[in-house]
């Protein structure tokens, strides 16, 4: 017998696929938390938040920013920056092909809008990621894009709001997109010098590279409740460790009761927070 055989033993308890899963045939669907048959229209006005048990599902990046921006009016910026498809990579399908699906479907040509708004009357930057394009993941154009609004908010000493919601960098675009955290953390180190405040708003799920960069670089980190944060996702991890993971692992809850959020603000509630606190930075 080998002594560097690895032992197959099988995981205990793996978290079930499905469990967050939302099922979305018609014009009904049944919440996954507390099984009540909710009208999509309902659910649509209520900022996708079940108006039973107040799960929060995910939200568009546009519907995240009207829900943040006064009068849901504000003004896109660098929205012609597309992806250069650098590695010429293909999986099941080709990248680029891949990516033009995703600008059909959405009407948007990388995975973060960057706006420009007024946040109960004060101006402000504001990025918001897209999960539905290649699950919200980070490659050039994303990392770009937050660098300019960095540089935006710089430039008219504007505080900056990012809200996250990313399953990390885009592996399509190799070691490109990991050069972005640490272009990204260059630059929110600049904003941090004129000191103008970040505020990080973290939504299910933010993992990988993004939380590994500006995820976490908020001058405060704040998280809807019971997002998945983390940099593995928590199957990765129990596969690794071969251990059932303790109870909430890397929910908004977790970390906050654990020192790595500073509070987890309920969706209609995230605005007058956000406004209060640039209201303790600036004034
Ligand atoms: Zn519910």
């Amino acid at each position: 017998m080998t002594w560097f055989k690895r032992e197959k033993r099988p995981i205990e308890n793996p978290t079930p696929v499905d469990e967050r899963r939302v099922r979305t045939e018609g014009l009904w669907m049944k919440c996954s938390r507390c099984r009540a048959i909710i009208w999509k229209k309902d659910l649509e006005a209520n900022w996708e938040v079940c108006p039973k048990c107040e799960q929060h599902f995910r939200l568009g990046a546009r519907r995240r920013l009207d829900l943040l921006l006064d009068d849901e009016h504000w003004t896109e910026h660098d929205s012609e920056l597309t992806s250069g498809d650098p590695l010429r990579f293909s999986d099941t399908k080709p990248y680029a092909e891949r990516v033009r699906d995703a600008q059909q479907r959405l009407g948007m040509n990388d995975a973060i809008l960057t706006a420009e708004g007024h946040l109960c009357g004060r101006a402000v930057i504001c990025c918001s990621m897209e999960f539905g394009f290649i699950g919200g993941s980070m490659g050039a154009v994303v990392g770009e894009k937050v660098a300019r609004a960095i540089e935006l908010s710089l430039a008219n000493k504007r505080p900056l709001i990012i809200v996250s919601c990313s399953g990390g960098a885009r592996m399509m675009e190799g070691v490109v997109s990991l050069m972005q955290l640490a272009k990204v953390s260059a630059a929110l180190a600049k904003l941090d010098e004129a000191r103008i405040p970040f505020i990080s708003i973290l939504t299910d799920p933010t993992t990988g590279g993004v939380t590994a960069s500006f995820a976490m670089l908020g001058d405060l980190n704040i998280a809807e409740p019971e997002a998945l944060i983390g940099f593995a996702g928590p199957r990765v991890i129990e596969q690794t460790i071969r251990q059932k993971l303790p109870e909430g692992f890397q929910t908004s809850e977790f970390l906050l009761e654990h020192g790595f959020l500073d509070a987890v603000v309920p969706r209609k509630e995230l605005k007058p927070y956000v406004s209060q606190a640039l209201s303790f930075f600036l004034d």
